[in-house]
């Protein structure tokens, strides 16, 4: 064997907020339960922006940190993961060398009150893959457990294709899931990019709600059309209050998914709220919110949290893509040597759709 069989090049944040840096890593060898995935795909994700520069925004502006939530450098990001099983663990059965899998990475300790109950992505010790363990901006990763693999196939589900359903897609669904929507909701989906346009897929295709699309762009917005919104709304042209009270003959959207989650876009959406009300906070662009603690009690409002989804979800969102209800749009494609320009596009807001990662 040559050299090159036990190292392997991962593209890694050593500083927060300097240049990522090609490292050689020794390759892992997968023991017991574990699998060792060879990365054809990783999906570019804004929490590898978040990861990169080290903070998220608190409130008063005040920064967040990564290191303060228990994220430890160096580290391999990316965790929107699609490639081959390479080798396997003693342990593992129903998967051979060469299958086409994606990779669920929201993986927790597995003995808290979420873990126990399959809600993994809601861990108290979170150990997910490119966040607090090496993730997918490498030419391998090891995948703790056999269960957290899920065939995508031979068909028409390339890699690229089914990366983004990891986070982008499942933080979507979940995101669906918990506004609990019934055919005759109202539902108001605020910021129509990636995740924004796969929810609407999704609402049109699980739900039958009517969709009232919100964005600040008109271009983004005829998209949002396009894929199913039955009504869009340009909240900069527009008052987005008004517009919602008379589309919703007075009565107020039934649920409202918010994928920017900013102070002025939630400070929006409490003042179109029906009574008894879901607010899906989403984004992480983060700030604060005044509240009218009245309001709470007397109009039964729900305000619900929702962080990406839980390995069930993931299983139903494949079969969903599978049959073409859902389908993330592949935008810019990189080398591994590239992962570092990816992410300064991301952040500049240069890629519209997803960016993916082929090392
Ligand atoms: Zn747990
Ligand atoms: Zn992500």
């Amino acid at each position: 064997m040559s050299l090159n069989e036990y190292h392997m090049k991962a593209a890694r944040i050593v500083n927060v907020n300097e240049p990522l840096q090609i490292q050689e890593l020794q390759t892992p060898k997968p023991k017991g339960s574990q699998v060792l995935i060879k990365v054809q795909s990783s999906g570019v994700c804004h929490s590898d922006v978040h990861v990169w520069e080290g903070y998220y925004e608190g409130i008063g502006g005040q920064p967040l940190k990564t290191t303060d939530r228990g994220v430890k450098y160096p580290l391999t990001p990316g965790h929107e993961i699609a490639g081959i099983v390479d080798s396997l663990g003693e342990q593992v059965e129903g998967f051979s060398k060469n299958e086409k899998v994606l990779v669920y990475p929201w993986i927790g300790e597995g003995m808290c009150p979420a873990c126990r109950i399959g809600e993994e992505n809601l861990c108290d010790k979170p150990r997910s893959l490119g966040i607090y363990n090496d993730g997918g901006y490498a030419e391998y990763v090891l995948v703790p457990n056999y269960k957290y693999l899920v065939k995508i196939g031979d068909d028409d589900m390339d890699t690229d294709i089914s990366a983004p359903l990891s986070c982008a897609g499942l933080t979507a669904y979940g995101a669906v899931k918990n506004a609990n929507l019934t055919p005759d909701d109202n539902v108001v989906i605020v910021g129509t990019g990636g995740l924004g346009l796969m929810s609407i897929q999704l609402v049109r295709a699980v739900t039958g709600a009517r969709i009232i699309a919100m964005d600040i762009d008109d271009k983004k917005l005829q998209v949002a059309k396009k894929e199913g919104a039955d009504i869009i709304v340009n909240s900069k042209k527009e008052d987005p209050i008004k517009a919602v009270i008379e589309l919703t003959d007075k009565l107020g959207a039934d649920a409202v998914i918010d994928f920017v989650n900013a102070t002025k876009s939630v400070e929006a959406d409490m003042q179109f709220l029906r009574r008894r009300a879901k607010l899906v906070l989403v984004g992480l662009f983060g700030g604060e919110l005044r509240l009218s603690l009245v309001n709470m009690p007397t109009r039964a409002y729900k305000i619900i949290g929702s962080y990406t989804g839980s390995l069930q979800d993931m299983v139903e969102l494949v079969s969903l893509a599978k049959r073409g209800v859902i389908r993330p749009v592949v935008s810019n494609r990189f080398k591994l040597d590239q992962a570092g320009e990816a992410l300064q596009m991301l952040k500049d807001g240069k890629i519209i759709g997803r960016g993916v990662i082929n090392p």
